[in-house]
Parts: structure tokens; sequence; C-alpha cells
């Protein structure tokens, strides 16, 4: 008799460790190979599956000027009424805000670069990287874009130049990247609609010019504007 209830003991104990086994090699299957669902604990006994992250906006006063770099914002005393941009290319390889400068003072004998901004193409400055010039600090007229009437468009305009020779090559994305940030926060400071977004040789008045380069992709630009 209890012979007999030692081996029904051990054939039980046999089926249910076999059972637990292959639970376990199924379960290791699934977990190895099979993305799952991220899962945590809560403090009961449930499992929860985690929601998205719901970043909410940060809420400053300057909610509407996020990631602006501050020296985009003129200082408030001097800050004037801009009507329009106009955007060139430097017409070289390469190039930054301080050469330009010394160019300008030394080839053309200006007071300094003649644009507001600069923004580079990784060979002198940062691919991208936006250099802020004099002209803005002070907000007075740039010398960018000669003949219109009035001088409106060095007066009234806000000249930005991007390094490149687009009369051959094309903007770097990055470049790109950076103008249309650019000119968004300049269109939404001033009231700048994209009618008012010019290249310097459609600007109108100004002198026949390439500026800025046959392939410089104007079109794409302005649809990437939305106002
Ligand atoms: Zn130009």
């Amino acid at each position: 008799m209890q012979l007999l209830t030692d081996e029904i003991k051990r054939r039980m104990f046999s089926r249910v460790f076999i059972f637990f086994s292959c639970l376990f090699a199924l379960g290791g299957c699934v977990s190895n190979d099979e993305p799952m669902p991220e899962i945590v604990h809560s403090s009961g006994s449930e499992s929860i599956l985690i929601p998205p992250r719901v970043v909410s906006p940060k809420r400053s006063q300057g909610s509407a000027y996020n990631n602006i770099p501050r020296d985009w914002f003129p200082p408030s005393q001097l800050e004037k009424k801009w009507v329009a941009v106009v955007i060139h290319h430097s017409a070289t390889e390469n190039g930054n805000a301080a050469i330009f400068d010394r160019m300008h003072r030394e080839h053309n004998h200006w007071e300094g670069v003649g644009y507001d901004f600069v923004i580079g193409n990784g060979t002198d400055s940062g691919d991208g990287e936006i250099e802020v010039t004099f002209r803005w600090r002070k907000q007075i007229p740039g010398a960018h874009c000669g003949g219109t009437a009035n001088n409106w468009a060095n007066r009234d305009g806000i000249g930005i130049c991007l390094v490149g020779d687009f009369s051959h090559t094309v903007p770097t994305a990055r470049q790109m990247q950076s103008l249309l940030k650019l000119i968004r926060f300049l269109q939404k400071r001033y009231g700048i609609s994209k009618s008012r977004i010019y290249g310097h040789k459609t600007t109108p008045g100004a002198r026949i010019t390439d500026c800025p380069g046959r392939r410089f992709p104007m079109a794409r630009l302005k649809s990437m504007l939305n106002y």
C-alpha cells in the first residue's frame, strides 16, 4: 500500500514538473523574440500599460518664441519696424560674418558687413550657424540691396546672406533649416507675409543681379512658409 502511494506521488510530481517546464520554455521564446509592450506594476496587483508621455508646452512670457536665440531679439529701445526680408548668397564657396565684414570695409568702404544675418555652410562657421551682425544689433540700415526707391530695401528690409555660390551649388540642408527658422521668427515678430520675402534679384527696384543664384530653392522655401 505504501509503495503504491509513493509511485502515484512520483508520477504526479513528474507530470507537474513537465507542465511547468513547458510553460517556462514558451515564455522564454516570446520574451526573447517579440517586442513586448512595456508593463509596470501598480501598487495593487494589476498591471497597466504605460501611456505615451505627454509634455505640456511651457507657459512663459516668451512661449511664442521658444528656442529662439537671445541675440535675434534686438534691444527693445532700438527695435524698429521691418517690412521685408531680402535673401542673398555670398557667391563664394566659404566665408563668415567676420570675413565679409573685412571685405565690405576694405573693398566697398562700408562701415562693416552689409547684412543683418549670415548663415554658415560649415567652412568658416558652422553648417547652418546663424551669425547676427552689428547692423541687426544696432537696428541700422543694411548695405545689401542697392538701387531701390528711397533705398527702401536697405532701410526697411532685413538682409540675410547664406554662405555659398548658388549659381553652381545648392544650400545645405542645415542652412535651409536655419533660414526657415529665422524667417518664421521675423515673420511673426514683424508681421511680414511671404509675399515680402524676396530673393535679392526679385526685390522690387533692385539692380540687376543673379543673387541668390539660380539654384537657390526660392519656390520650395516659400512653400514651407505658412503665410
Ligand atoms: Zn545679394
